[in-house]
């Protein structure tokens, strides 16, 4: 098998791992045929730019049985592994070609966490120091992989990850029962936070995974321990991947989760991130689950702001960050034109980028109520 046939099988392999923003996301391997590029994605990089990602697999052999996955020891399917320097010059004719402009790497785990990770380490040294690779590397940090490989790894990468896929030990039992959720995940993620408050200069971002719907685990448990990660593991991001079963695994019957789910966990996840919430706050109904007919921040503005509007020439950003239809950019638009001047119109809103119509059931625009919000949402 040549080095373009590996990377046909073990490109698309990657699309049970999310990683930064695709532009084409979706399983490759759900629709066998569909591109001859489907290792290749338009990725938006943290900071904004674009690139085209190579994202592979160095080997889809693993020793590990996770009921969930594809690629679990003794499933019956055509597998494939590079060495790393076949790998890294492999990227780099893509890369001269102008076809791939940085890697996301991952592997299956073949003869333990840390060899993988070193073969992982490997073909990223390659890339770097014998062709002088300058772009983004994205390298997955293997389950067992020890404290000197992460910091190795990091010294490499623009990007590590450690997939926890389940939001605890108890509901890791059931999707992965030979891997150890604080031995072998949870700690590689504070070792990266700590190796990164430990030392100056560049070092990259981190992030997590979780398989959502295959534990029969709660939004609840999958948001309270992506809140912890954010304030105690610093990770740039948690990613969700909806679970689908896969034929021939002890999975294969669990029903599949909609992928409503999970976008209404991204949200979330963005609520905790990036607008002061808390994963308490959050619209949990009894059983522990986000409303999937509501984005969960209007669901939260109907419990909480639809008697108390907020006045927006007045109110401070937290406040602001609360009501539907203004974000982080555009409060701080907001913020600045109100110093010019006091704010009075849905229109005048609508010009700082802010969802006006969003807004309006929510806000006071100088003491009063945006005039169709009236229809909206009548005021006794
Ligand atoms: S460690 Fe588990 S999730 Fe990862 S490739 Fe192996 S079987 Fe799949």
């Amino acid at each position: 098998m040549d080095a373009l046939e590996k990377l046909k099988l073990l490109g698309p392999a990657t699309c049970f791992e999310p990683a930064e923003e695709m532009s084409n996301t979706g399983c490759a391997l759900a629709r066998p045929g569909k591109s001859d590029n489907a290792f290749i994605h338009n990725a938006v990089m943290p900071g904004g730019k674009r690139i085209a990602l190579l994202k592979t697999l160095l080997t889809s052999a693993c020793e590990r049985d996770c009921a969930y996955c594809a690629f679990r020891q003794g499933r019956d399917f055509r597998r494939a592994t590079f060495t790393p320097d076949e790998l890294a010059d492999q990227f780099m004719r893509l890369y001269h070609k102008g076809t791939a402009g940085g890697i996301f790497l991952s592997s299956g785990v073949a003869g333990g966490g840390p060899r993988t990770e070193d073969r992982l380490i490997a073909t990223a040294e390659i890339l770097r120091r014998r062709h002088e690779f300058r772009g983004y590397i994205h390298l997955k940090i293997m389950p067992g992989a020890e404290r000197e490989q992460v910091v190795a790894a990091m010294r490499l990468a623009d990007r590590v990850s450690v997939n926890l896929e389940a939001p605890n030990a108890q509901r890791l039992a059931r999707l992965a029962p030979h891997k150890v959720f604080d031995e072998e995940l949870l700690k590689r993620l504070r070792w990266v936070e700590d190796i990164r408050r430990g030392m100056n200069g560049r070092w990259p971002s981190s992030t997590t995974q979780f398989v959502v719907g295959g534990s029969d685990e709660s939004d609840v448990e999958l948001l309270t321990t992506t809140e912890f990660l954010h304030r105690q593991a610093g990770i740039a991001r948690a990613y969700f991947m909806a679970f689908t079963p896969v034929p021939d695994t002890p999975l294969e019957d669990h029903p599949p989760t909609p992928p409503l789910r999970e976008h209404r966990l991204y949200q979330a996840s963005f609520l905790l991130r990036d607008y002061g919430f808390t994963a308490e706050e959050l619209p949990f109904s009894p059983t522990g689950n986000l409303p999937l007919e509501s984005d969960p921040k209007l669901a939260w503005a109907r419990q909480n702001l639809t008697h108390m509007p907020i006045e927006v020439n007045t109110a401070d950003r937290r406040d602001l960050l609360r009501v539907p239809g203004i974000g982080p950019v555009g409060v701080d638009r907001l913020l600045r034109e109100r110093r010019r001047g006091r704010l009075r119109e849905l229109n005048d809103l609508h010009k700082l980028g802010v969802i006006a119509k969003r807004a309006a059931p929510f806000i006071l625009l100088d003491g009063h109520r945006p005039s169709y919000q009236l229809a909206l949402w009548p005021v006794r």
